[in-house]
């Protein structure tokens, strides 16, 4: 029989109230959330044409260079310190002694 549409289970990350496929996409989902909490920029809507003026970014956001460097280390600490969580739910279930 082939079915159009199958169905079949997946293990899946949640960070936050999103579920992803991989822990890699999770960890990084937590960290730009971090990173958007603390975010200060001025909204879009604050450009003026007429004087050309440009909302400004915030200390985030100002290098969006330096925001990827910061959003990757803080997603790799996250994911450390489930790791070194032996209660974490996430883990993958360990050998019994
Ligand atoms: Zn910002």
């Amino acid at each position: 029989m082939h079915l159009i549409v199958g169905c079949e289970q997946a293990t899946v990350y949640r960070a936050g109230n999103r579920r992803f496929f991989t822990k890699r996409a999770a960890y990084n989902h937590a960290a730009r959330e971090k990173i958007r909490s603390r975010c200060d920029c001025e909204p879009l809507d604050y450009a003026d044409f007429a004087s050309g003026y440009m909302p400004m970014a915030c200390r985030y956001h100002e290098d969006m260079d330096r925001c990827a460097k910061l959003q990757a280390r803080l997603a790799r600490w996250y994911k450390h310190i489930d790791t070194s969580n032996t209660n974490n739910e996430a883990e993958e279930p360990k050998e019994k002694r």
